[in-house]
């Protein structure tokens, strides 16, 4: 049996340079965006969906000797925006069904293979406007695709064959623009779904047509000026490390009690490899192994684990541990804690735990106004690690105030890694048109980092990863701050890197404000 890629045909490229039809975009929208379309089908369909005036389309003509020798006359010999060939492709994956995008991670042509940086990315921003897609391998063959060869380029990892992005591609690198390959599978099998299937690829280009618009006028030269330090802390390698560990010496599963640490990306990492994440010890099964998260856990758990016969390895960070010493001897000595800190997070729970009849919990400076306490002399405060230190400097404030005669921490609750992300935050955010924090929703000190940017000025957004950045954020923006929270892997700063690399030419400068050296040693449980 032989399978076509259901491409209509047209006799001959016809270099036709198309403006879109809406004029009087906005300087913003600039630089522009080429796009190249094999067909006359395709380059009408993309057309269609176009809203700038800085768009053009380039008619190439189908087949790749045909489509490279149109693309390399028509395309601008310097950078000037962004190059996008869209157009139909045969789907080589059971789970790709017509009008699904698949966006090109690499093209190959069997000899050459050019990685495409930054498919992730669009392929996020298209699925944000609704429509289905995927960044993948895509290969472009020089005839029909026959149903044999079809499971062969599935087998070497392809997700969809074509016959001209390869060739596109290469004609237009060397100019130095940043090139994106959007294919809309059109095969829906023989008979009426050749028809319907071709139809949904061309209404998918449609759709397609403004978000490649908007990743072109992401496009352009710049720099990323990376905060230092950032990413992961000492209590956060630490608490990765035994989680590992303990995998690697008593097998999984092992039991995690809340998320070891507050990151998507490092939780997932360890699911895979056999860690189990629970909210609560009745969900770890008697006798097993259960590790307590970074953040801490109150007496009451301790004592529940304790009575459950569980065996406990405790990842508490031990600047966590500090504090919650410090509410213990406090309460000890009879004074009323006021622990400033953020509601319900697991770190503020735990240190509320240990003295919870001594311990009252004060967000702002207004709590600190309706506090009541019965002995107004013997009062003492702490601090989450993880605060803002202006904010919660204010607050303590706030507390000194009203009572003078207040007692503060040993050395600073605020720890070492937060102080230093924050300042580092800052010093990037004075020079960047926006900033960039890597970590999780829940991470308190990458919120904080964000938080800290936009005071400074500089709009900022948290982001997992690369494809949470919406292209939008890009436009206009030359310098790009760079930073990660304490728990958000080193990885995912180089991915956010090698993504805004495929919007053009990236210069990396780190700006360092200070070196970390701290480490913590492991619990006996995991040392070896
Ligand atoms: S942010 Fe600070 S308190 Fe939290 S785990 Fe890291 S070093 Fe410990």
């Amino acid at each position: 049996m032989t399978e076509t890629i259901p491409q209509p045909r047209t006799a001959a490229a016809d270099q036709t340079e198309t403006v879109s039809p809406e004029d009087g975009a906005p300087e913003s929208a600039k630089p522009g965006l080429l796009i190249l379309a094999p067909l006359r089908i395709e380059a009408n369909a993309v057309r269609r969906g176009l809203t700038r005036s800085t768009s053009r389309v380039l008619h190439t003509g189908m087949g790749a000797t045909r489509a490279k020798r149109s693309a390399e006359k028509g395309t601008p010999p310097s950078f000037f925006g962004g190059v996008a060939v869209m157009g139909t492709a045969a789907s080589l994956s059971d789970d790709l069904h017509p009008g699904d995008l698949v966006v090109a991670t690499e093209v190959s042509d069997g000899e050459t293979t050019v990685p495409l940086l930054g498919a992730d990315l669009l392929a996020a921003e298209l699925r944000r406007a609704g429509l289905t897609a995927r960044a993948g391998r895509l290969v472009t063959v020089q005839k029909l695709v026959k149903s044999a060869e079809r499971g062969r380029l599935a087998a070497d990892g392809y997700l969809a064959a074509d016959m001209e992005s390869a060739a596109l591609v290469a004609a237009v690198k060397a100019a130095g623009n940043p090139v994106a390959v959007i294919r809309a599978v059109s095969d829906g099998g023989f008979g009426p779904g050749i028809v319907t299937g071709g139809l949904a690829a061309l209404r998918s280009l449609r759709k397609a047509a403004p978000v490649a618009e908007k990743w072109a006028a992401a496009c352009r030269p710049r720099t990323v000026l990376l905060a230092g330090p950032r990413s992961f802390c000492a209590g956060v390698e630490r608490a990765i490390e035994i989680v590992d560990r303990a995998l690697e010496m008593r097998g999984a599963p092992v039991y995690v009690r809340k998320q070891i640490v507050h990151n998507t990306r490092v939780v997932s990492d360890l699911e895979q490899r056999g860690a189990i994440f629970v909210d609560e010890l009745n969900e770890v099964p008697d006798g097993a192994t259960v590790v307590f998260s970074a953040h801490g856990v109150s007496p009451a758990v301790r004592s529940d684990a304790s009575d459950r016969g569980l065996s406990v390895i405790d990842a508490t960070c031990p600047l966590v541990s500090k504090v919650h010493a410090e509410a213990r001897r406090f309460a000890k000595e009879g004074y009323t804690v006021a622990l400033i800190g953020h509601a319900g997070h697991e770190e503020v729970e735990g240190t509320l735990g240990e003295a919870p009849d001594s311990t009252v919990l004060v967000q702002t400076a207004e709590d600190v106004d309706a506090l009541d306490v019965a002995n107004p002399s013997k009062i003492a405060y702490l601090m989450q690690t993880t605060l803002a230190i202006d904010e919660a400097a204010d607050v303590a404030g706030a507390l000194r105030d009203k009572f003078p005669q207040m007692r503060a921490p040993g050395s600073d609750d605020i720890c070492y890694a937060t102080t230093n992300r924050q300042a580092a935050v800052r010093a990037v955010a004075a020079d960047a048109d926006m900033v960039l924090v890597a970590g999780s929703k829940n991470s308190s000190n990458s919120v904080r980092l964000v938080e800290r940017s936009v005071r400074a000025g500089t709009p900022a957004h948290l982001i997992d990863g690369a494809t949470d950045i919406d292209l939008s954020w890009l436009t206009g923006v030359d310098v790009v701050g760079l930073t990660a929270g304490a728990s958000a892997p080193p990885a995912v700063v180089s991915e956010i890197i090698e993504a805004l690399t495929g919007l053009g030419p990236v210069t990396v400068t780190e700006r360092v404000t200070t070196t970390e050296s701290v480490q913590f040693g492991l619990p006996r449980e995991v040392r070896r």
